[in-house]
This record gives C-alpha cells, structure tokens and sequence, in this order.
C-alpha cells in the first residue's frame, strides 16, 4: 500500500536511491556537456527535477499540479527542482508570459535560490535557449555517426510516408545521404541558403517501428523567425521532441516527469540520450522521464488556445481576469497558496486519466480561508433600519470578534448608531414559513448588539421597501448580564449608516455554465456563463476601509472577499467575492 501523501513517482525516486542510480552525478554549477560535468564536484542535490512550462501563456491550475509535483519533490528529497523555460519555440513567446510564470510559481511558495550547507549558492533558472549552441553541436554528431539525415522530401509526401498505426512507413528517397552531404546540407540550413521549411533534419531510426514516433522524427527545421532571447542568430530551430531530453540532460535533471501523452515519446527520449552518451556529449547516468495524468477540471477550460482566444476576443478583461483559471486570475480572485497546496494534495498524482469537479477545487479554497481570514461585517444589498428609540448623536461601541477558532485574534470595534443599513434578505413583510429574521412585531438580535423589535416599514411608489423602523431593548445587549434573558430565533448583521464604508464589491460566478465547456461540437463560447460577475456597492463596516490589497476576509454569512490586487489604492479597496460560504452548483 502507499502511504498518505505518496504517489507512484515517489516510490520511483525511493528506490533510485536506495540504489545509488544517481550517486555518481557531477555538478559543474551550470549546465554542460560531459566535459564540463567531469570538472565538477559530487552533486549535492539527491534528485533534480524541473518544471518546464513554455512563455507562450499564461499558468493555469493544471500547471500547479505540475509545480507543487516537481518543486514538491526537490524540497521532500533534498534535491532542487530547475525553472526552467522551455522557449526553443520562436514563435508566440514573450517576455510578459515569463514574468507572469516567475510571479505565479513565487506566489504558489517556490523559489529557485538555494544556499547548500557548504555554504555554495545555487541558482536554478534556466532558459533552453542557452543550450541552441550545445543542441547544434548535438545534432551535428548524430549526423557524424549515421543517426540523422536531411530530408528534401515535402512536409505532405512525409506525412504520407510516415505510414499509419496498421501499415508501416515508407524510408525517404533521402535518407542514404553520405555524412559529407549531410554534414554540408545541414550547415547550409543553419547559414540560411535554404528556404523555411524546404529541408528538415530527421534522426534515422526505423520507418517501420510500431511506434511512429520511432518513425524518423524531425528534429531541426528552417525556420526565419526571431527569437526573444537568441535574436536573430538562429534561422534553424531544433524540434521540441529533441530539445526537451537535452535540456534535461544537462541540467543534469533526474527525474523528468510529463504529462501522459508524451508516454508514446519515451524511447526516442531514451534513443536520443544514448546516442548522445555514445558521442562523448553526455555521461551517464542519463534522466529518465515519467508521465502522469494531467489535471481535468469541470467548469473552465485550461487549453492554452482557449484562454488566448477568451483574452483577445474580450470575453473577459485580461489573462488576470479573477474568473479565469490562471494562476493571475485565481490570485486576484483571492484563492491561496496554500489552498493550491491543499487541493493538489487531496487530488494525488496518478497514471489514470479523471475528472476533478470544481467543487472540490472550492472547497480546498473554503477550509483554508476558514482557518486563516478574519471575520467582517458587510452588507450587499442594504435597506436602513431604524431604531426609533435609540438618541440620535450616540454612538455606542460593540465587540465583534475577529475569529471565531481564534480568540487570539481578539475583538474590534463596531459602531452602534440610530440608523443602520441590513439586508435586504433579511426583512419580510409576510413571512414566509420558518423565515425567523425581522418581520413586524417580531424579534431579532442585531448580532453583536441588542434586540430589537420590528414596529413599521416604508415603501417606495413601486412597493420596495426603503426602510424598516424598529425598537430596541436596552437590557439586552450582547455580551452583557441578562443579555439572553429574551430569547430570539434570529441573528442579523448590520453596519452603522453613518460609518460604513460604501464600496464597489465583484460577485464572481463561474465563467462557464456547462460542466464540460465546448464538449461535442458546441462551440465552448456558447457555454459562457451570461451571469459570472455582478458589481454591486456594498455597505461594509468601517474597518474595512484600511484592508490591503490581497487581505481576504469572510463577510459574515455571505463567503470569502478579497481586496483586488490592481484596482484597490489604499483607504478606498474594491473587494471581489472569491467563493460563497456553501457550494450554490450542487446540483
Ligand atoms: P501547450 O498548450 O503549449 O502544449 P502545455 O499545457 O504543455 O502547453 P507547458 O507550458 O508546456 O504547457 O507546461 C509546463 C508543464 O506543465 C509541463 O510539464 C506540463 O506537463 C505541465 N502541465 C500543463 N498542463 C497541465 C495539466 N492540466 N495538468 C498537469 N500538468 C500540466
Ligand atoms: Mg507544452
Ligand atoms: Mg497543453
């Protein structure tokens, strides 16, 4: 059986050390080929994992599976996980998408600074890009040994050749090129004598292997474009299928873990380091890589495509917007680290593909604002209640605790006044069955206050009520001798009219009302949610006013409110709801 917080890749790394698989390490300081690793010391770090997300986004939930996984484990076992950016992809990559990445993995908790007890320092941030040099020189060996040859073959007579599941490839007319022409065709591509996409580089493995990923895959091609970090020094790019197991074996990289459906991709991982091994580039031991199955989440959506096409269609207000499911959006939404930490926790890692529902995500979200938000008092949809026999200037102080699990936390101020602003919910002319909040002639304890008793109501032409008129019972308030001698059934909350603080508040529903978003052929923007964000202005108790950005809070009886992070300005916060208190989807 597996012990609790374990999985299967953890059994993997227990036993690669029991067995010394990676006892023999050398690290350098800084990636390099087998040269360079034979100068280096013992690696200190037990394992290396890395996570390797493209700048061609934003983050999501699924990648802080990936995060708390691999950073997880470097911490768990002694080992560093890298940050690294996988940017050998010209195209869609961007400065923003990596400073947004960097913000996100900081935020969920991980760093990549590490201060070993020798006193050495270890930064572990790493860009593929730096290693296009290392990845040519690579490319040129396989060459040099009969393991690559350059294709002239079109992009649609190689897809035709490449066979299918049932019927084996066909080898390019190509493919018995002499090193010598080779070796010159493929520095002609690199010198620009040859047009984007005319010729392509390909390892030479075996057209007929079960696996068509076996099946001479491409690993460099032409490609004019400029890149983010390498300029315009390249007009050739290696594939992603080639680069990502060199990247990892010079980072000296251990356990190399991915997503499932790169599981068909291992034996040329494995074919690739060998051959790589074999050429004096690489020492061994080599990394291994090993799959798990991504996260499904019901209710969003987490394709990159789809979220750039939500931020640049406008269906939203940006790659922060606290109803997207990236770790930008989810921040402002006011969900927490260590409510990721939780959920990803809860979830487990496995080899088997599911569904997780939202609700499980919401709920990880609940426990841990439970625990750690202080209590507030705010009113949503206000109506005034007057309390006619209460003097007029007074302002009368009442004690309303912070946390109710920490009474540590102590008790604040709340100011009692004449006029106070409720609920709207809260009053009801005619009662409906078992409503026991304020009615005429009924009792009702304004919480942390006094009782009161209901006398009259006003109305608007329309026949909403404006506001509802009310006695107290002096002898009653809270926290006083004899305050329970009169007996309610109902408790309400309130802020003084004259203190509260009036303030924008963002009531945030889910992005898309289906559980599964563009399932079948519906178009996913069909399932857009026409109802996911109402702006209200809320009354909200004085203190309120000075919250931070980023400070959440429960509004009493309402859920979990946090003061955005971009359009908060200090004295004046706008709050935006992360999650009510119960799950209102449970269907
Ligand atoms: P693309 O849409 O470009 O293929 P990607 O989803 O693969 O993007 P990357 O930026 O390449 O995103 O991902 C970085 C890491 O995050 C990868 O190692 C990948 O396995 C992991 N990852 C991405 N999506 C998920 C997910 N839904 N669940 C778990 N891990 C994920
Ligand atoms: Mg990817
Ligand atoms: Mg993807």
């Amino acid at each position: 059986p597996i012990p609790l917080g374990s999985n299967f890749i953890r059994a993997i790394v227990d036993k690669d050390l029991e067995q010394g698989v990676y006892a023999s390490r050398k690290w350098a300081g800084s990636p390099g080929d087998a040269a360079h690793q034979a100068t280096g010391q013992p690696d200190p770090a037990k394992i290396r994992t890395r996570f390797p997300p493209e700048p061609n986004g934003y983050l999501h939930i699924g990648h802080a599976k990936s995060i708390f996984l691999n950073f997880g484990l470097a911490r768990d076992y002694n080992g560093v996980c890298h940050m690294r950016f996988d940017d050998t992809n010209p195209e869609k990559e961007s400065q923003e998408y990596v400073d947004s990445i960097t913000d996100s993995v900081k935020w969920l908790g991980f760093g990549w600074e590490k201060t070993w007890p020798e006193g050495n320092k270890e930064s572990s941030l790493y860009f593929a890009s730096n290693y296009f040099d290392f990845m040519y020189r690579a490319a040129e060996a396989l060459i040099e040994n009969g393991h690559a040859y350059v294709d002239s073959q079109s992009a649609e007579e190689m897809r035709i050749n490449r066979g299918t599941l049932t019927e084996a490839g066909k080898n390019s007319p190509w493919r018995d090129r002499t090193v010598a022409e080779n070796l010159a065709l493929f520095r002609e591509m690199r010198d620009g004598k040859h047009a984007d996409g005319s010729l392509i580089l390909r390892s030479k493995i075996d057209m007929a292997s079960p696996n068509i990923n076996l099946r001479d895959p491409a690993i460099y091609r032409v490609r004019r474009a400029h890149h983010h970090n390498t300029g315009d020094k390249w007009c050739i790019y290696p594939m992603y299928t080639f680069a990502h197991p060199i990247e990892d074996a010079l980072e000296q990289v251990t356990h190399s873990i991915c997503t499932l459906e790169f599981e068909d991709q291992r034996p040329f991982y494995d074919w690739l380091l060998e051959r790589l091994a074999e050429a004096g580039l690489l020492a061994h031991p080599l990394p291994k890589q090993y799959e798990f199955a991504r996260l499904n989440l019901t209710y969003v959506v987490l394709s990159k495509r789809k979220l750039i096409q939500l931020v640049e269609e406008k269906h939203v207000s940006g790659w922060d917007d606290p109803r997207l499911p990236t770790l930008a959006g989810a921040r402002r939404r006011g969900y927490v680290a260590e409510g990721f930490k939780l959920f990803t926790d809860r979830i487990g890692v496995s080899k088997a593909d599911s569904w997780i529902d939202y609700s499980t995500f919401e709920d990880c979200m609940r426990e841990v604002l439970n625990i750690n938000a202080e209590r507030r008092i705010a009113v949503l949809d206000p109506i005034k209640l007057v309390i006619d026999n209460y003097p007029e200037n007074q302002v009368e102080d009442c004690f309303a605790p912070n946390h109710p699990l920490k009474p540590e936390l102590g008790k604040r101020v709340v100011p009692l006044t004449r006029e106070l602003w409720i609920e709207r919910e809260d009053f009801m002319e005619v009662p409906s069955k078992g409503f026991f909040r304020l009615v005429p002639d009924g009792l009702v304890r304004l919480r942390y206050g006094y009782v009161v008793k209901c006398t009259s109501c006003e109305k608007d032409a329309d026949g909403n009520v404006t506001v509802v008129h009310c006695e107290y019972l002096p002898d009653t308030k809270s926290g006083t001798p004899g305050s329970d001698s009169v007996k309610v059934k109902g408790n309400i909350h309130w802020v003084s009219a004259q203190h509260a603080y009036e303030c924008e508040v963002r009531l945030y529903d889910r992005l898309f009302k289906e559980a599964h978003p563009g399932e079948g052929d519906r178009d996913f923007l069909t399932d857009i949610n026409p109802n996911s964000v109402t702006v209200i202005t809320a009354q909200l108790e004085p203190s309120l006013k000075d919250a931070k950005a980023e400070d959440s809070f429960q509004f009493e009886r309402h859920g979990y409110f946090v003061a955005d992070k971009k359009d908060s300005v200090a004295g004046k916060p706008v709050f935006n709801r992360t999650v009510t208190l119960k799950d209102a989807w449970q269907k």
